[in-house]
């Protein structure tokens, strides 16, 4: 609830993001897209009146000097959050494989979880603000979608209330979507209340066609989950300049109990800007590498660099512009424990894991009115140590259940 606080406040500090991005987009070109679109719009006049967050707070347990472990952010996702509605269904799932083997007590101990009701909560509450009982809601979804059942359970929640949900691409936008003289958003003929985007976050998803549609959507009066501001403060260059002193304080004033909270599950967090800092930055990673994870402005898995790979990209990028980038990262280091991952084309056996926490935050602005502010559930995710990076969809990570003892 705090980190929707936090993203909310961000997504409204024009002066913030621009002075926050300016280093980053000047290097990365898919940020620099995205924050043209937020120039845009901004100029234009932002038509949208209810805003819609639908965040995933990603943590790993570490222990502090003191012995006690604390939950220490990986990285927050504003757009396309995903497994909320899978995991909603995994908790049967490993009742069952217990209760298969007689272990009724332990099942009984998988704690029940359905963050798919919570978001659709959520977006049907964005939907009823909006105002328009025959309106819909769009999901822009990718030409292959590999992860339709986890967006069909909250489409299926949101259809149990009644509210309606097209699925269209990018490209089907550009063809047949239109904005009225009061920018309200047309599809096909039907007035959209609510646009949920589970595609539009890599640069790969982009054509000029796409940009063209983003462009559009965002423009229109119809809530965006994520507008494109949202979208912004979710990148990795807003989370590290957010760990700055005084930072927290500036976005919440007035809020030092939820700058606390927050602040405690910060990690190490460097800029690489070009300057002294920068330098220092990369030196103390060149020097103990094992310590630190590089991050490019890049969502989806995959893209990180640790180790070897780490230091020859930082050697690389020492003396250019371009490191401007990419964020340096305290590597996050959890106690690993056995467990089996049942995983497709590997055999199932014990092996040493780490795992990674994910909360559901969701809330709802209606212009300056915050409506809704809660959690709506989790989301475990756990992999074998060897692998660094990578998530579920990479095949790397699997679903799974936290168990508490
Ligand atoms: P993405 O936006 O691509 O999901 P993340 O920041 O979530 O990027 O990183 C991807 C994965 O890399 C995470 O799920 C986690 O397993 C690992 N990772 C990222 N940052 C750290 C870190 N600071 N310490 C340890 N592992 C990390
Ligand atoms: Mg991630």
């Amino acid at each position: 609830m705090d980190f929707n606080l936090l993203v909310d406040a961000v997504s409204q500090n024009a002066a913030f993001l621009e002075q926050t991005l300016s280093s980053t987009i000047k290097q990365d070109d898919f940020t620099a897209r995205l924050f043209d679109i937020h120039k845009q719009v901004l100029k234009e006049g932002i038509a949208q009146t209810v805003f819609l967050g639908l965040n995933r707070s990603d943590y790993m347990f570490q222990r502090s000097a003191d012995g006690s472990p604390a939950l220490k952010q990986i990285e927050i996702n504003t757009i396309s959050a995903s497994f909320g509605g899978l995991a909603s269904r995994t908790p049967a799932v490993h009742r069952h494989v217990l209760s298969v083997l007689s272990k009724t007590k332990e099942a009984g101990k998988i704690l029940s979880n359905n963050p798919s009701k919570g978001l659709a909560l959520g977006i049907a509450k964005a939907w009823e603000l909006y105002g328009s009982p025959n309106a819909l809601v769009l999901l822009i979804a990718q030409e292959k979608e590999r992860n339709i059942f986890d967006q069909r359970a909250i489409e299926n929640e949101l259809l149990a209330r009644n509210i309606h949900v097209i699925r269209r691409t990018f490209e089907d936008i550009s063809e047949k979507g239109s904005l009225d003289q009061d920018r309200r958003l047309f599809v096909d003929g039907q007035e959209i209340a609510v646009v949920y985007f589970r595609d539009g976050y890599m640069p790969r998803q982009y054509s000029l066609q796409n940009w063209e549609a983003r462009l559009l959507l965002e423009r229109s009066h119809a809530a965006k989950c994520p507008d494109i501001a949202t979208q912004l403060a979710g990148t990795k260059k807003v989370q590290q300049e957010l760990s700055r002193p005084g930072m927290l304080e500036m976005l919440l004033p007035g809020q030092p109990e939820a700058v606390a909270r927050l602040r405690a599950t910060f990690a190490g967090l460097y800029s690489l800007d070009v300057g002294e800092e920068g330098d220092q930055a990369i030196a103390e990673a060149l020097a103990a590498p094992s310590r630190f994870v590089l991050k490019p402005q890049r969502e989806g898995g995959g893209n990180n660099l640790y180790g070897e790979e780490m230091v020859q990209a930082l050697k690389q990028l020492k003396d250019s512009e371009e490191r401007a980038s990419y964020i340096l990262m305290e590597k996050i280091e959890p106690e690993p424990f056995e467990n089996c991952l049942l995983r497709p084309g590997s055999p199932a056996r014990v092996v040493q894991c780490i795992s990674e926490l994910g909360i559901f935050g969701v809330y709802v602005r209606q212009e300056k009115t915050l409506v809704m502010n809660k959690h709506v559930g989790h989301l475990l995710r756990t992999k074998a140590i060897e692998h660094a990076d990578g998530g579920v969809a990479a095949g790397v990570a699997v679903l799974d259940n936290p168990y508490p003892v």
